[in-house]
């Protein structure tokens, strides 16, 4: 398979990795977004969070939390965004699974929109619907 990620994880590729364990590879992501940026890579080759199996899930967030704290302390960042992207539309560039932790810092430029308009009422009953609550 030609995934740049599946090539990392096995060596092929070199990277900066920081930690490895049984399931996980964590890098420092070739074209960071901030001085720190980390990517979280499953070892196996999973697409995106859908086809993430509970194991992996279950032993992830631990690790995102163990990681964070570590780039918090080593780097000094003030602030740190957990990311996760699924889908071209979503941002996901490379299809294997990874998580984003990207340290933020006072004044780093870093823009992320969200919308601060709230919808009418009947939009969030619809949506309630369609999750059958
Ligand atoms: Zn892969």
């Amino acid at each position: 398979m030609d995934c740049i990620f599946c090539k990392i994880v096995e060596g092929e590729l070199s990277s900066y990795c920081i930690y490895e364990d049984e399931l996980f590879k964590v890098i420092l992501d070739a074209y960071p977004s901030s001085v720190g940026h980390t990517l979280i890579l499953t070892k196996k080759h999973y697409e995106n969070v859908y086809e993430l199996p509970a194991e992996e899930a279950a032993a992830l967030m631990p690790l995102a939390v163990k990681i964070s704290a570590k780039l918090k302390d080593a780097l000094g960042c003030d602030g740190l965004n957990v990311l996760q992207n699924n889908g071209k539309v979503a941002g996901q560039v490379i299809n294997h699974y990874h998580m984003h932790l990207i340290p933020r810092y006072n004044n780093d430029g870093i823009v992320m929109k969200w919308s601060m308009e709230k919808p009418a009422e009947e939009s969030f009953q619809k949506v309630m619907e369609k999750l059958g609550r």
